[in-house]
């Protein structure tokens, strides 16, 4: 459906705004399209002898305000125009954080959970060396993101240092910490998220202490939300899924317990002492607090109305379409929007390699400590904005990183 196209989406949050700031339309013109996209073709010999052409993109959205950054994804299901947004959120993502740097994405299509080690090996050596020229620390850095991890990274940073012959630890972040990673990279998006969320529950006049919280994705981002809001906030997380299923257990899941379990089965589902709940009823459950934390378009014009939590902290990417996101802001549900809520991943990132070029790292607790002071700010700016021009939170955290790509574009004397 063109409606549910990430990337449609992601140009008409971009022309919602654009009206808002009454921006020139040679502006917005600049700003719905990539400045620059690679498509190309990776030969990689799987473990049967024969030779798989996967196919990959990195596109390169906006460089404004410095080096392009944005994860990998490996997913099946993987098309350009989920590229193109996911680039398009990581310049106005970069930018509401505040950090030196611009928006890129990329993706390879494959199915990770049919690969052996070796084959994904080969292909995260064969996607690096295929976009080898349009990245680097200086030009554009990767990152992790859905079924890709510091294992991939570390592959990818070692292809890298090869064609360059020289070590390039910040040719790519989330690496793992003996490579060149960060201290606190780990759960930074989900505490990153987590910091939004303690910001909304004052705004909200919310106690954390007892809330409940329902968690979509019990991956990266979703397992750390599980024990993070457990761990900081003494919050009762009730239910968390996967693709394959969700569990509910109203008294409280153990978030390491399950991650245990589910690294045993592969699967959430089944978790002893909690009942089975379809990812379709998690959305709709009776929670203070709801964490998307897997993939886009799950709270649309069909479900948002039934959505009954008070503060949705969306650490997915695009999980909310335009028409829910109206009813949510009818109903007066406080949307922490994916592009704030999960900027904690980038920031880490951008302390990496920070790191990297300095040869110098970090304590944990000051990642944590400067990640605090990050994501409360660019959470109170927006809030700022939501008020000034009377709209939600999602067109108001839009408005504050526009404006500044566009500040630092009319500098540059592109416009
Ligand atoms: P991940 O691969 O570690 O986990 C994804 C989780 O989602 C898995 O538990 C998977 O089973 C589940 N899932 C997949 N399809 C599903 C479905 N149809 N219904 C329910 N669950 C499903 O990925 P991640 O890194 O945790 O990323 C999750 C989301 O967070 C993505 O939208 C990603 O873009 C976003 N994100 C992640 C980071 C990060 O640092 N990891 C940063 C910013 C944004």
């Amino acid at each position: 459906m063109s409606e549910l196209n990430p990337f449609l989406i992601a140009q008409r949050q971009l022309d919602e705004c654009a009206k808002i700031l009454n921006l020139d339309d040679s502006v917005r013109e600049i700003l719905r399209v990539p400045m620059r996209e690679m498509h190309v073709s990776i030969p990689v010999r799987m473990d049967n002898g024969k030779i798989h052409v996967f196919k990959g993109y990195r596109v390169q959205y906006n460089d404004a305000r410095g080096p392009m950054k944005g994860g990998i994804r490996f997913h099946p299901d993987e098309t350009i125009d989920t590229v193109r947004a996911l680039a398009a959120w990581m310049t106005w993502k970069t930018s509401i954080v505040d950090v030196p740097l611009g928006g890129g994405k990329g993706g390879v299509i494959c199915n990770p959970k049919e690969m052996s080690e070796g084959e994904l090996e080969r292909l995260s050596r064969g996607y690096i060396q295929a976009i080898s020229q349009i990245v680097g620390p200086e030009k554009d850095v990767p990152a992790p993101d859905v079924y890709t991890n510091p294992q991939t990274m570390a592959w990818m940073m070692d292809e890298f240092s090869k064609i360059h012959q020289k070590n390039q630890f910040g040719v790519i972040t989330g690496k793992p910490l003996e490579l060149g990673g960060s201290a606190g990279r780990g759960d930074a998006t989900a505490r990153g998220g987590c910091y939004t969320i303690r910001e909304a529950a004052n705004e909200v006049g919310l106690d954390l202490k007892g809330a409940t919280v329902a968690i979509q994705g019990f991956g990266n981002a979703g397992y750390f939300a599980a024990t993070l809001v457990t761990s900081l906030f003494d919050c009762k997380v009730v239910a968390v899924s996967d693709s394959r299923g969700g569990i509910i257990n109203e008294n409280g899941l153990d978030g390491e317990a399950v991650f245990e379990y589910k690294a045993k089965t592969g699967s959430v589902v089944d978790f002893p002492d909690s009942d089975p709940i379809s990812n379709k009823d998690l959305l709709e459950l009776d929670v203070d607090v709801l964490i998307p934390a897997a993939l886009e378009n799950v709270i649309t014009d069909e479900n948002a109305s039934s959505i009954k939590a008070r503060i949705i902290c969306e650490l997915a990417n695009g999980p909310t379409t335009p028409e829910a996101d109206d009813i949510l802001y009818k109903n007066d549900v406080h949307v922490i929007p994916d592009f704030l809520a999960n900027a904690g991943g980038v920031t880490v990132s951008y302390f990496e390699m920070v790191q990297n070029f300095y040869m110098y790292y970090w304590e944990e607790d000051i990642v944590h400590e400067r990640l605090d002071k990050k994501m409360t700010s660019a959470y109170h700016a927006t809030l700022k904005a939501s008020r000034k021009f009377n709209i939600n939170m999602r067109q108001a955290a839009y408005v504050v990183a526009v404006e500044r790509v566009v500040e630092a574009m009319r500098l540059r004397g592109r416009l």
